[in-house]
């Protein structure tokens, strides 16, 4: 039982590690490109367009995850050098440990799946619950 939970996280975290490689995630401004008629804007801070950049590493709440996470070191040190959130990730992937690339696809999914709870469930969880299983359960 617990060897198919582990499946179906390493499934998950990789599907969402896939959408966000192949620039598919469907964020408001993707949404409104696609003419769904909703908000472009940040469903986290409301202060910003929804871009796959800003949900993932722009917004408060996504740099204080990887803060919380333990993962600040790895966003800081490519931030500056990479203009899509594709390449900063396959930058990751290449170049860090299969275990720091596993931690960064838990907390994008945690990211993710935080910014749908407000959306879907009117719920935000805190710091510590997005970057904790990044921080500890990986
Ligand atoms: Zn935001």
């Amino acid at each position: 039982m617990e060897k198919r939970i582990k499946q179906k996280e390493d499934e998950t975290f990789g599907f969402n590690l896939w959408r966000i490689c192949r620039g598919c995630v469907p964020t408001c401004v993707k949404l409104v490109q696609r003419q769904v008629l909703c908000t472009n804007l940040c469903q986290w801070c409301g202060m910003e367009a929804e871009t796959d950049w800003h949900a993932f590493i722009g917004c408060t709440i996504a740099k204080e995850s990887w803060s919380s996470a333990g993962l600040s070191e790895l966003l800081l040190s490519r931030k500056h050098h990479f203009n899509t959130l594709q390449d900063l990730v396959f930058d990751i992937c290449s170049r860090e440990s299969a275990e720091a690339a596993g931690r960064v696809a838990v907390l994008l999914w945690q990211v993710w799946s935080a910014r749908n709870d407000v959306v879907w469930n009117d719920t935000r969880k805190t710091l510590l619950a997005i970057g904790g299983l990044a921080l500890n359960g990986w």
